[in-house]
This record gives structure tokens, sequence and C-alpha cells, in this order.
């Protein structure tokens, strides 16, 4: 499996990436990682980058290459990757391809995950990592009142929000998307690799999604791109308080038609009873006796 996953920040891409190398024990490849591990280290790099990134700029594509080059010759990725986050333009998808190409291992699939733009912010807004493992978390997916901790790692270190997850830089991030990354959708739309699912809703039912599309017999992906794009919706799941809704909604039709059944069957007992009731009257001895008909005029006969 060589994969990229597409999508806005904030599409939960990376959430994503890390659940799919679980699920298929391949590398996940996030040039966005990569550039802030080099920050965190304050390498040449790091330094160069740091600032481009604050601003929610795109870091130039020789440095991005360079480092997906390097990435792309480590032996984990033998068996398949992850790529989120990279490519981001029209530029590094054609670098990929040639460095894929020579390599003899060409991508075999390319998801876009959809999800519209106030879920993005909202998202973004409450987006939180651990420094020490690298997990995301998200403030409105945890339960109210936990603590901001990491679970997954000893000590249980504090999270922390990426300093480009503001508000201004990432206004500015979805524009650089809109007008960089979004035409990626078309690239490999006409390459006919590019799936698109719908990436609202329960983290579990998208991962159910993703794997879904991933793994779907050949023949059906095949039949499925042919017109450049397929989209797939995730089965909304029904929790908490909007199931006990559904089930009232329910309880109530089921009720409302056993009481109009009840209500039809009550008419129709009773218009047979009055039906019975209505007796044709007796005639009378006058009404027994034949009506005299009255003669018709014959015509006038012509002279
Ligand atoms: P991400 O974690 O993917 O949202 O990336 C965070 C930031 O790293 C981006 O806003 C860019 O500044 C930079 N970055 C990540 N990937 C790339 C890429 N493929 N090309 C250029 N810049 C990138």
């Amino acid at each position: 499996m060589r994969i990229v996953l597409l999508g806005a920040p904030g599409s939960g891409k990376g959430t994503q990436s890390q659940r799919l190398v679980q699920r298929f024990g391949i590398p996940q490849i996030s040039t966005g990682d990569l550039l802030r591990s080099a920050v965190a280290r304050g390498t040449p790099l790091g330094v160069k980058a740091r600032a481009v990134m604050e601003a929610g700029k795109l870091v130039d594509d020789a440095t991005v290459l360079g480092m997906i080059e390097e990435r792309l010759a480590e032996p984990d990725v033998a068996r398949g990757f992850i790529l989120d986050g990279f490519p981001r333009n029209i530029a590094q998808a054609e670098a990929l391809d040639r460095m894929l190409n020579t390599l003899g291992k060409p991508l075999t699939a390319v998801v876009q995950m959809d999800v519209p733009y106030a879920e993005l912010t909202r998202r973004i807004a409450g987006r939180r990592s651990c420094q020490n493992c690298g997990r995301v978390y998200n403030i409105y997916s945890m339960p109210v009142g936990a603590a901001l901790v990491c679970p997954n790692c000893p000590g249980n270190p504090p999270l922390f929000q990426r300093p480009d997850d503001n508000e201004a830089t990432v206004v500015e991030r979805l524009k650089v998307y809109e007008a960089q990354t979004r035409p990626l959708v078309n690239y490999y739309g006409q390459k006919g690799l590019l799936q698109s699912i719908d990436a609202q809703g329960e983290v579990d039912a998208i991962t159910a999604l993703l794997v879904g599309v991933l793994t779907s017999p050949a023949g059906e992906k095949a039949r499925s791109v042919a017109g450049g794009t397929t989209r797939v919706k995730p089965r909304r799941a029904v929790k908490g308080k909007a199931k006990a809704k559904a089930k009232a909604k329910t309880k109530t039709k089921t009720k409302t038609k056993a009481k109009t059944k009840a209500k039809t069957k009550a008419q129709t007992k009773a218009t047979r009873k009055a039906k019975a009731r209505v007796r044709p009257a007796r005639r009378t001895a006058a009404a027994r006796r034949p009506v005299a008909r009255k003669k018709k005029k014959a015509p006038a006969r012509k002279k």
C-alpha cells in the first residue's frame, strides 16, 4: 500500500494515518511532523522552516522533497507507506511520481478527506498533541473535565497546542490549501487514483470508511473510480440523546399507527351497524299500487 491522504488542515489526516499505521503495519510519513521535529531540534533546516510554518505558508519544495527522498530510502517503507501532508502542490506531486517511478513503486491510492470549513476550524481550535509520542487529541472529543495530559505516555505529560493552530495562521493555511493543494484533487482524479470520503463524524466510523475504501476489491475500485472520483459517506452513529430521540419517535409512530388501526376498525364496525339499522322502509298500500303511466301524446299527423 502506497497511499496519499489528501485534505485541508484539520481534516483528520494525522489522526487517521495513526490508525492506518496500526491497521496495516506501514509507516506514516508526515512532512509536518518531520519539519516540527527539525524545528524542535534546532537544525539549520528547522531554523529556516520555523518562521514559514508559523506564518502558515508552505516550506520551499526543495527542502520538503529532500526530506521525502531521504525518508523513502529507509527500509521500513519497503512494504508501503501513508503520506500525510505531502504532496502539497502540483510540483511536489510530479516530483513524487518521478521518485516512485524510479523505485518502480507507484502510488496505489489517494484518498481525499472532505470536511466542511466550519468543522475544520472547530477541530483545529480543539487540537492538542503530545510532544513525547506525537499522538493527536481533541478537547471536544475528550470527556468533560478530563486533564489535558497524554494517557499514552509514562508520567502523563501535558498536551500542547501547535503554535500554528492559532486563528490567524489557520485562516492563512486554509487559503494556501485552496490555492495550492486543492488542485491535486483533479491531478489524482485524472490519473484514476482518487477516492473521496466524507470525513465528518465519529473517528471510528471514518477509520472504517477509509479501511473499506483502501481494501475494496480491485475490480470494484476500478469501477468506482472510472469516472474520476468516488465519494463515500460514513453511516452516522446515533448516540446518546439522538438515539433516545430516535427511539421515542419510533415508539410514537408505532403508537399512532396502532391508534389509527383501532379507530378505522371501530369506524368500520359502526358503519356496518348503522347500515344494518337502516332497513328499507315498509311500503304502504298506496306505494304498492302500480303507478299509472301517463299516456304519451301521439305525434300530430301531417295533413
Ligand atoms: P501539517 O502538520 O501537515 O499541517 O504541516 C504544518 C506546516 O508544515 C505547514 O503549514 C507548512 O508550513 C509545513 N509543511 C508541511 N508539509 C509541507 C509540504 N509538503 N510542503 C510545504 N510545507 C509543508
